[in-house]
């Protein structure tokens, strides 16, 4: 099996990226719709990196309604090229279709089982055929209130990319997003996610250095909306945001893109 090109980021500045999680929302024909309202709702935000990332079944649909500025996602591969794995689709069955990948979201490790292994198979799978991994990481509350929020993280973020090299590690986005917030309407705070971000960052410096750990983007995630998004966005250690329930709104994710905009000087 040959390796696709790795999109390394080494050496560049980091780019803002927004991510939509459209989770299982939207029949092929709603997100065909809905992806066009974004791409027509987001009208300047040039520098920013955008990707949206549908249920599997819409990938397709999308990714012809869009044009190349928009990056379309999965929201899960399996690691394996093919087989006796039904109703799974993998990352080499998705090169054309799209080009980037969410994985290790929290509600797969909580609802489907998912291990820092097979997010360590998976990120493998997809940077072996060239789809960009983002990959997710965060605390549930009660780790958080037990203090073991940083234990955690590193954790996560050594089970998901050990072994990787910095080229390939300065490829991979990273999402933190504390479980608690998701779909809670309870946001983290700027400053507490900017502070596991850096602590993200020197993870990630431990294994595959500092260029390659200066390069990583890391996106916050956890109802992010237009009124809170500046708060994260102008954060030094937050690039993106990783968006769920307000992406499924135009206008309101629009505006998130415009809060990753104004991070460009
Ligand atoms: C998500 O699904 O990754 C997410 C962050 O959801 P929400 O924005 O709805 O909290």
């Amino acid at each position: 099996m040959s390796s696709a090109p790795v999109h390394s980021q080494l050496g560049s500045v980091r780019r803002p990226i927004v991510a939509a999680n459209w989770k299982m929302h939207t029949t092929p024909t709603e997100a065909r719709d809905l992806a066009v309202k974004i791409s027509e709702a987001i009208t300047d935000a040039p520098g920013v990196e955008l990707v949206i990332c549908p249920p599997a079944i819409s990938l397709y649909n999308v990714r012809k309604a869009l044009d190349s500025t928009i990056g379309v996602g999965a929201q899960n591969i399996y690691w394996k090229d093919a087989g006796p794995f039904t109703g799974e689709i993998s990352a080499a069955m998705l090169v054309g279709v799209c080009e980037y990948a969410i994985i290790g979201h929290s509600e797969r490790r909580q609802h489907f089982g998912e291990t820092d292994e097979a997010v360590h198979l998976k990120v493998r799978a997809a940077l072996t055929h060239g789809l960009t991994p983002i990959v997710c990481v965060g605390e549930t509350l009660a780790q958080r209130e037990a203090g073991q929020t940083n234990d955690l993280i590193a954790y996560q973020v050594r089970g998901a990319l050990h072994g990787i090299s910095p080229e390939e590690l300065s490829s991979v986005v990273m999402a933190y997003e504390p479980v608690w917030a998701i779909g809670t309407g309870i946001a983290a705070s700027g400053d507490d996610a900017n502070a596991v971000a850096l602590r993200i960052r020197s993870v990630l410096e431990s294994i595959g250095g500092s260029d390659a750990a200066q390069a990583v983007r890391i996106q916050y995630g956890g109802s992010v909306t237009a009124a809170n998004a500046a708060e994260f966005l102008s954060q030094a250690e937050i690039d993106g945001a990783l968006v769920g329930g307000a992406s499924l709104k135009p206008l309101e994710f629009a505006a998130i893109v415009q809060a990753a905009a104004a991070r460009i000087v």
